[in-house]
């Protein structure tokens, strides 16, 4: 799965929730998320992302922003 992270963090852009094939970004309360249980894994946001706050939780130090991500697209 994809994860959001803090670089997202009061970012206006929208580019990677329209390009996402399966509508699995949340917006939380001051980022957005991505739901692990419905991203397809397909990597289409991720040069979307103007900020650059998209990456696979394959990267290293992504752990807390996996959590967050899972946690936060949740509580919908
Ligand atoms: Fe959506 Fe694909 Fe990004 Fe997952 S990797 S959040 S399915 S655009």
């Amino acid at each position: 799965t994809y994860v959001v992270t803090d670089a997202c963090i009061r970012c206006k852009y929208m580019d990677c929730v329209e390009v996402c094939p399966v509508d699995c970004f949340y917006e939380g309360e001051n980022m957005l998320v991505i739901n692990p249980n419905e991203c397809i894994d397909c990597g289409v946001c991720e040069p979307e992302c103007p900020a650059e706050a998209i990456l696979p939780d394959t990267e290293a130090d992504t752990d807390k922003w996996v959590e967050l991500n899972s946690k936060m697209s949740e509580s919908w």
